[in-house]
C-alpha cells in the first residue's frame, strides 16, 4: 500500500521533529519533498510552520499506518514545553493507493483522501514537487496547485532538502 503523508510542525526544533518522521518509515519511503515554510493556517497568530510531504511503501492497513503516525505525535508531544499550545507535530494521510487504487473512506477517525488536502498550499506545493500526476478528486497535482490562489502560492517557500 502506497500512502501520501503531509506532516507539519511549529514549534520546538521544527526539523528534528519532522526527522522523526523519516526516520521511522527510512526504508519504506519511495519519495520525500524538501522542507517548506508556510504560514500557519486558521489560527493566524502563530509561528510558521516546516511542511513536507512524504511518500511511503507500507505492508499495513491505513488503521495501522495512522497508529504509527500518532505514535509520532505523541512522542513529540512529550518535548512540548507549552500545554494547548501550537502542534509540534502533526502527521496527516492525504492519500492512500492500493494497486493504483485509491482507497477511500469517510471514517471521521481516518478519512480518505484527507478532506482539505486539495486546496491546502503547504500539501499541494510540496507534493507536486515529488508526485505532480498524482490524481485527487479526479484531478491532478499540478492542476489542483494552479487552481490555488496566488497569494497562498506565494506564501509557501522552499527552504531546505529534507
Ligand atoms: P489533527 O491532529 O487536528 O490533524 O486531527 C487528528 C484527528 O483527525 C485524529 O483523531 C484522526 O483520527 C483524525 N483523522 C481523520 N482523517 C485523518 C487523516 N486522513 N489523517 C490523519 N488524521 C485523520
Amino acid at each position: 500500500m502506497r500512502a501520501v503523508l503531509s506532516i507539519g510542525s511549529n514549534m520546538d526544533d521544527r526539523y528534528a521533529l519532522l526527522k522523526t518522521v523519516l526516520d521511522e518509515f527510512s526504508s519504506e519511503i519511495v519519495a520525500q519533498s524538501s522542507i517548506y515554510a508556510t504560514p500557519p493556517w486558521g489560527v493566524t497568530d502563530q509561528d510558521e510552520f516546516l511542511n513536507a510531504v512524504i511518500v511511503v511503501d507500507v505492508n499495513s492497513t491505513p488503521l495501522e499506518l495512522l497508529r504509527r503516525g500518532q505514535k509520532l505525535e505523541e512522542a513529540a508531544e512529550r518535548v512540548r514545553v507549552r500545554k494547548w499550545g501550537p502542534r509540534t507535530l502533526d502527521v496527516d494521510i492525504v492519500q492512500v493507493r492500493a494497486d493504483d487504487e485509491e482507497i477511500l473512506s469517510d471514517d471521521p477517525e481516518l478519512t480518505l483522501p484527507h478532506p482539505w488536502a486539495w486546496q491546502r498550499a503547504f500539501v499541494l506545493i510540496p507534493w507536486l514537487e515529488v508526485e505532480p500526476d498524482a490524481i485527487l478528486h479526479g484531478t491532478t497535482v499540478a492542476e489542483h496547485v494552479d487552481n490555488l490562489d496566488p497569494t497562498d502560492i506565494e506564501g509557501v517557500t522552499k527552504i531546505q532538502e529534507f
